[in-house]
């Protein structure tokens, strides 16, 4: 099963590519993932990368498209895609990229949720500064306070978690990525869940969805 996620900033995107990861074993891509590991290794991509990161800027598509690229070309089947793709254009790179190594993709799934809950739920959101795990002070709150329950290490908040910038993501994110709900509903690969009430009361829903395509 090959799947994409796709979703407003905060709907949960992280929490369901980890429990989908889990129950469907499959593999997780994530960009960010894969922007650490080929900066610490050194690769040259990672250099590449590091060149705008260090400097404050976006990372062009092109190399965001050639590290999915590397990264399909070894795992082939069976993973979850998630921060990839968030435009248009990258979605016909992707295309391209799955058709070159025959690849299919199982579904698109779409997080959909109101802008009022998603600052309320960003706001509250903290991270593990070491495995990156993620929490929600309200809805997956850490055993111990500030700290990560599979590593012990200290949950942060990322500093772009407050209203101003997450306006902003949310915006940025209507007028690029969200033309790709229509992109894979014409494909017929759409899977939409409203995560208002939060991803997890709707994991069930979505698993018997998945089973039908699988
Ligand atoms: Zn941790």
């Amino acid at each position: 099963m090959q799947l994409i996620i796709l979703g407003a900033p905060g709907a949960g995107k992280g929490t369901l590519a980890k429990n989908i990861q889990q129950y469907k074993k499959l593999t997780h891509i994530s960009t960010g993932d894969l922007f650490r590991k080929h900066i610490k290794q050194q690769t040259d991509l990672g250099k590449l990368a590091v060149r705008y990161i260090d400097q404050g800027l976006l990372v062009p598509d092109e190399i965001t498209d050639d590290l999915i690229e590397h990264e399909l070309e070894i795992i082939r089947s069976d993973f979850v895609l998630d921060g990839f793709p968030r435009n248009i254009s990258q979605a016909e790179e992707l295309d391209r990229i799955m058709k070159k190594f025959d690849i299919k993709l199982t579904a698109c799934v779409h997080l959909d949720i109101d802008p009022d809950i998603v600052i309320e739920r960003l706001v509250n959101r903290r991270s593990c500064l070491d495995c990156g795990a993620p929490y929600n002070l309200i809805m997956a709150p850490p055993k111990v306070e500030d700290v990560c329950d599979k590593c012990g290490g200290k949950l942060v908040k990322r500093a772009d978690d407050n209203e101003d910038t997450i306006n902003h993501r949310f915006e940025t994110y209507r007028q690029e990525t969200e033309p790709l709900v229509n992109y894979y509903q014409d494909k017929g690969l759409l899977i939409e869940v409203n995560c208002d009430r939060g991803i997890l009361t709707e994991l069930d829903n979505l698993w018997q969805d998945l089973l039908v395509r699988e």
